[in-house]
């Protein structure tokens, strides 16, 4: 009997005691092709040679040091290659554990910049629906999930929400891309004038949409305008890259791709690749100064801040993908799996879509491609889909409600970035199996 809590009590999940590449071992010896990365965790697969090195020798030179009273080589060597490769005015790195770890501070920042600079008013964030920040509180609130969010709305901050940037859902009929990303990206100044233009502290957007959209990048000029509403109402810009950065859409920051340019920008998951819990919020040189220049004190804080262990596997991910060009290489694979799957899939009666950027895609699951309308929820597609996959030895990360928190469904592929092109066939192959197999309902 378990001891341990497991995410669901109703099914006992194998245990993995290896992993080799892009695959993770089962203790019965079954191998599992890791096409999501977890949730787009694992970009150098489950065995890289110097990452493991790095964590080793750094544990075995310095475990742990508490920032309350030192910093570490690895954490500031860290910084120094990430704000070296960082878009814009972004200076200073804020080492944490996780993703939330990293929303909650952004959205804490953002606070006490506003507070340091004599605009005590300014409190109100604004986000999006169907976008995804995190599971703590304050992640949850700024999070546009229903299916997340309900149970525990009464828990939950205000925070305001306009309309995602989601063409394939909800573009108008005869109503051009440019367009719709004008007109949803307009939602922003309407919000701000509503709740009083000088009371908005930031607005909070994945530039690609990944857990609750899966995989869904803005249209052109998108962000270039939310930039430009911020700008004139001097509300900040916080970029949550924790799904989509590091290299995952072909960039090493996602919003390199849209042209614009963030306050501060969030990253986790691909910064450890899975070697450590690393996260990560950084912010420009004048989020900083405001702070430095105040109270001299972000009033924030967790034990584990900038760990040494940590920062030395984000250091080796990071390293080994500049020294590797590994990613130019999310970009093309990406390419190429968008291409598989749009041949294997792109006549399918129930896929609608298929997007994304690098090796960040998803397929928006329907009941019927020509209206798009989604299967009913009671079907519990996505969680089919999951199983069907995993039984046929391929980690997929299908998630449902990707229209409204409740309906619809998609399933997202994030893959290592070291995958081959056989392996692009092995994971269409397992996912026409496991779609083959759920959608017989
Ligand atoms: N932000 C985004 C965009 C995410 O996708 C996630 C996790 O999926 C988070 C934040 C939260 O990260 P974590 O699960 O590491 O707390």
């Amino acid at each position: 009997m378990s001891h341990v809590f497991p995410r669901h009590s109703k099914s006992t999940p194998p245990v993995a005691v290896a992993g080799d590449g892009c695959y993770l071992i089962d203790a019965n010896g079954k191998r599992y092709f890791d096409g999501s990365g977890g949730a787009a965790v694992s970009c150098l697969g489950h065995s890289d040679a110097a990452v493991i090195r790095a964590v080793q020798d750094q544990v075995a030179q310095l475990a742990f040091a508490h920032t309350g009273f030192m910093t570490s080589e690895p954490a500031e060597a860290l910084a120094d290659v990430l704000i070296s490769q960082a878009p814009g005015a972004l200076d200073r790195v804020y080492f944490v554990s996780g993703g939330s770890e990293a929303t909650e501070a952004a959205i804490k920042l953002a606070r006490q910049y506003h507070l340091e600079r004599g605009e005590p008013q300014r409190r109100h964030l604004i986000a999006r629906w169907q976008s995804y920040h995190g599971n703590t509180l304050g992640a949850l609130a700024a999070g546009g999930n229903a299916w997340r969010r309900r149970q525990f709305d009464p828990l939950l901050i205000g925070v305001s929400h306009i309309a995602p940037c989601y063409e394939y859902g909800d573009r108008a009929e005869g109503e051009s891309s440019f367009d719709y990303g004008q007109r949803v990206a307009n939602e922003l100044e309407t919000e701000i004038l509503r709740l009083g233009p000088d009371t908005v502290m930031a607005f909070m957007a994945e530039p690609v949409v990944g857990a609750t959209l899966g995989a869904v990048p803005a249209v052109e000029g998108y962000f270039k305008r939310i930039r430009e509403i911020c700008d004139q109402y001097g509300v900040l810009l916080i970029l949550d890259e924790v799904m989509c950065g590091m290299g995952r859409t072909g960039h090493l920051f996602a919003c390199e791709a849209d042209g614009v340019e963030p306050d501060i920008l969030c990253i986790a998951k691909g910064l450890g690749a899975g070697y450590q819990p690393i996260g990560a919020m950084l912010c420009t040189a004048a989020i900083y100064d405001a702070i430095a220049a105040g109270s001299g004190f972000f009033q924030h804080g967790h034990t584990y801040l900038g760990h040494p262990v940590a920062t030395a596997a984000g250091l080796a991910v990071v390293t080994q993908m500049l020294e590797r060009d590994l990613i130019a290489r999310s970009a093309q694979m990406g390419e190429r799996l968008q291409a598989a799957l749009v041949d294997r899939f792109g006549q399918h009666p129930h896929v609608g879509d298929i997007r994304g950027r690098g090796l960040f895609r998803g397929l928006e699951l329907v009941q019927d491609r020509e209206s798009k309308a989604p299967f009913d929820p009671a079907h519990a597609v996505a969680a089919r889909v999951k199983k069907a996959a995993f039984e046929a030895g391929l980690i997929c990360y299908p998630m449902a409600g990707t229209r409204d928190g409740r309906s619809g469904d998609h399933v997202l592929l994030a893959p290592p970035f070291i995958m081959t092109d056989d392996q692009i066939d092995e994971v269409t192959d397992k996912l026409a199996v496991a779609l083959e197999h759920a959608l017989t309902v």
